[in-house]
């Protein structure tokens, strides 16, 4: 026993967003700029993670990026972190030198150590970053056999099959084909879109009289993200795609909230989303980074659709020392039933290990924060951990486990 008024230690996690990647990418990167590449700041802007026109333009960026992670909280925590892990001196250095050899030793290896010494039961993998696509398979065995759940992006499909559609019509069946394919893969467990980097979250009731000549204009102006053109056909073959995840019992999850420079912050608010969310009632929707840094509003929404879910990624475990002050926030507002436990990992295999570390820590202070102000007894405390760290997502995408 800890002595701790909440102990989650021994609690499965079930990471609920993450990116899949591969060996050989993973060992390919500069070991020196392996610290920046685990923070904020350098998964957007790295080399390897960028889908950012806005970094490529200008290399002195990077400079920019690494500079700060000296003073970046979450990095230093990090650092020690790792160091402690490693056994190494907590120095960049040390920690980048010792890192390196670990993994080169036995790769798959030094991953599944990592996924186990966290307890990470379970990886939810949204397929759309990288591309081409890492298949559930071959990442289960990049991470050691971790169960591995596929979560596939609908923005992708378009993309595959947009040019070979003369119409709507066309264009319509070849999507709804590839939602039926995607939902014919047993790993699939829900489907992803990132429209706030399209063309917005304000998602508008579209007809087909509507979308059909708008697809025509789209084609015309080479598939440029305009608000005219794009965004009629976008927002209509969003409802298809959440009719698709009602009709195979599957959820559907939306990125809301903060990006890489790409995204149209000023469309990707969750308030944004709401008349969508109301056509929607019935779905399982869940929000991915609870819209962050917009959470309380995302908690809000949460708390007033019966079926709106809150994915915990990019606070955990970026905001680092004021994770713990959102999940109160978060605990406070909206059901715990609906929290989902993730990392948003993208960089390094790592990130996957620190954020259960950090979420793991920050989670078992709140919910003792809760006990301490007599809201809640402890062992309901410990019932609310284990559904954010695990539970809720299991039983919400149909994990066995
Ligand atoms: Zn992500």
């Amino acid at each position: 026993m800890s002595g701790r008024t909440v102990d989650l230690s021994d609690v499965e996690v079930v990471d609920n967003h993450v990116h899949g990647f591969r060996i050989d990418d993973v060992l390919a990167q500069d070991p020196e700029d392996f610290e920046t590449r685990l923070n904020l700041l350098g998964t957007l802007f790295s080399d390897s993670t960028l889908t950012s026109e806005a970094g490529r333009a200008d290399p002195s960026l990077w400079q920019q990026v690494r500079r700060m992670t000296e003073t970046t909280v979450f990095s230093l925590a990090a650092r020690r972190l790792l160091a402690e892990r490693l056994g190494c001196e907590a120095t960049a250095e040390a920690v980048a030198n010792a890192r390196a050899e670990a993994i080169r030793a036995d790769p798959v290896a030094y991953i599944h150590g990592l996924c186990e010494d966290a307890r990470v039961a379970g990886l939810l993998v949204d397929d759309g970053f990288p591309l081409p696509r890492v298949p559930s398979e071959e990442f289960r065995q990049t991470v050691g056999g971790t169960p591995v759940h596929r979560v596939a992006r609908i923005e992708t499909m378009i993309v595959d099959v947009r040019d070979g559609a003369e119409d709507l019509a066309s264009l319509e069946e070849r999507f709804e084909a590839e939602l039926e394919r995607a939902a014919g893969d047993p790993t699939t467990v829900a489907f992803k879109s990132i429209i706030a980097y399209r063309t917005g979250l304000d998602v508008a009731q579209v007809d087909r009289a509507e979308a059909a000549p708008a697809y025509l204009r789209w084609r015309a102006d080479r598939w440029k993200e305009t608000r005219e053109h794009a965004k009629p056909v976008r927002d209509y073959l969003l409802h298809r795609a959440a009719d698709a995840a009602r009709r195979h019992d599957r959820v559907m999850h939306v990125h809301t909230g903060d990006g890489d420079p790409d995204i149209v912050l000023s469309r990707a608010r969750p308030h944004d989303l709401v008349p969508f969310l109301k056509e929607h009632l019935a779905q399982p929707i869940v929000l991915i980074h609870s819209g962050f840094p917009w959470i309380d509003v995302a908690g809000y929404i949460a708390s007033s659709l019966p079926h709106v879910y809150l994915d915990l990624s990019v606070m955990i475990p970026w905001a680092s020392l004021g994770i713990e002050q959102m999940l109160t926030v978060l605990l406070g507002t909206a059901p715990a039933g609906k929290l989902l436990y993730s990392s948003d990992e993208a960089s390094e295999p790592e990130v996957i290990w620190i954020a259960a570390r950090l979420g793991r820590r920050a989670l078992e202070r709140a919910l003792a924060d809760a006990v301490e102000r007599d809201f809640v007894t402890a062992p309901q405390a410990e019932g609310l951990g284990r559904a954010i760290l695990s539970e809720n997502s299991r039983r919400l995408h149909g994990i066995e486990g």
